[in-house]
């Protein structure tokens, strides 16, 4: 029997209409919500399933986070399954998550693969967005944008080049042009972020504190000036540079704090669809899947840098572990998603790269099959968030 519980994510302080499937066709059920942060607290009701096995109920939402609900037959006190919900401030409620990796590089400069191939890696590793981020180079991004819209991927890309000077590098996001300066130095990097504004991009501090040749490569003096002077429009906190690097960078911007901070991004930085990629990534919460409503969120500081720590324990299979860093209310909703919601997305996320690979190599797009799929994921949002309060 496989109990699924919809929807996944309701609006605490509300009321929740909520459906159990997968019942045994009329029988009762004892059902037992105990949310995770009130040790105490148990709120039981009794339901009963119809002639296909299927409970619904109204539910008072009184808690914050995560729920257990335990399906309890027969008045017993042990469950036969138990399932999950996640009670989410009201105004999260109008926002999805979006898997973003704004860091990538294609055959454009120093990576192994073309834009449409990492595209379609892209998609197959479930991200939503993504931006191609050559090394002083614009053109790939523009192509990637190009191939997703042709074969209908439901992964947006971003117009997007990593300004490269001898000690920075600046990710520059939505630019309507090329950056074409990389000056050297402080007054350069400067320059570079106040010609990204110009051209109404945003623009992202990458790996601050990455070692290259055993020393940093911006300098960590003028790395300070630059939090202190402002105008960036966010942190690369996490990325494929040392280990103890990204540990430096969390260090920082821990010590800054969510408010006083800048918003936070995780990139795979990758060179190839075999090497960082699906490694990190930016999980932003969106008001809408489009350019202008992620970078929004970005700056609104809705977002949670993510990444994948593999865990080694000696003579055992390695396990990759997410890792999540940002306001506490957002990882601990990501941690949620991660377990209950991304392998669903994800599965069709797969699909649909499948179907874009088939038509890159020559075959008919299958446009029918790609609407088909496109509106599998909707109908999965739909069903796992309740609708927002109004
Ligand atoms: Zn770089
Ligand atoms: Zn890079």
């Amino acid at each position: 029997m496989t109990l699924t519980l919809r929807p996944l994510i309701v609006a605490s302080g509300g009321e929740a209409r909520l459906a159990v499937a997968g019942l045994a066709p009329g029988r009762a059920y004892r059902v037992a919500i105990l949310p995770v942060r009130e040790p105490g607290t148990r709120l039981e009701m009794d339901v009963q399933a119809d002639a296909r096995g299927r409970a619904t109920w109204a539910q008072r939402v009184t808690w914050q986070g995560e729920a257990l609900c335990d399906i309890l037959v027969d008045e017993g006190q042990t469950p036969a399954a138990t399932l999950y919900l996640y009670a989410a401030p009201p105004e999260m409620l109008r926002r999805r998550p979006l898997r973003c990796d704004f860091h990538v590089h294609t055959t454009y400069s120093d990576g192994r693969n073309s834009p449409a191939e990492m595209v379609l890696r892209g998609r197959e590793l479930g991200l939503d967005a993504l931006a191609i981020t050559d090394h002083n180079q614009y053109v790939g991004s523009r192509e990637a944008i190009e191939v997703a819209e042709r074969l209908g991927l439901g992964l947006l890309c971003f117009a997007g080049e990593e300004v490269s000077a001898p000690d920075w590098h600046l990710l520059a996001i939505d630019a309507r042009a090329p950056i074409e300066q990389a000056p050297a130095g402080y007054a350069g990097l400067r320059a570079a972020i106040d010609r990204v504004h110009s051209l109404g991009g945003r623009a992202y501090l990458a790996h601050p504190y990455w070692t290259t040749s055993r020393r940093h490569h911006l300098p960590p003096a003028d790395y300070e000036r630059l939090l202190t002077e402002g105008g960036l429009d966010g942190i690369e906190l996490l990325g494929d540079v040392a280990w103890e690097d990204n540990l430096r960078s969390l260090a920082r911007w821990s010590e800054l704090g969510v408010e006083g901070g800048y918003p936070i991004l995780g990139n795979s930085d990758t060179h190839g669809a075999a090497h960082t990629f699906g490694g990190f990534w930016t999980l932003v919460w969106a008001e809408a899947q489009t350019r202008e409503a992620i970078l929004r969120a970005i700056d609104e500081r809705c977002s949670v840098a993510c990444g994948l720590w593999v865990l080694e324990p000696p003579g055992q299979p390695a396990r990759p572990r997410l890792q999540a860093f940002g306001p506490f209310d957002l990882v601990d909703l990501a941690i949620f998603l991660d377990r209950h919601y991304f392998p669903l997305h994800d599965a069709l996320c797969r699909e649909e790269a499948e179907l874009g690979r088939r038509a890159l190599a020559g075959e008919a797009l299958p446009e029918a099959t790609m609407a088909e799929v496109a509106a599998r994921l909707a109908a999965l949002q739909t069903e796992c968030w309740a609708p927002a309060p109004e």
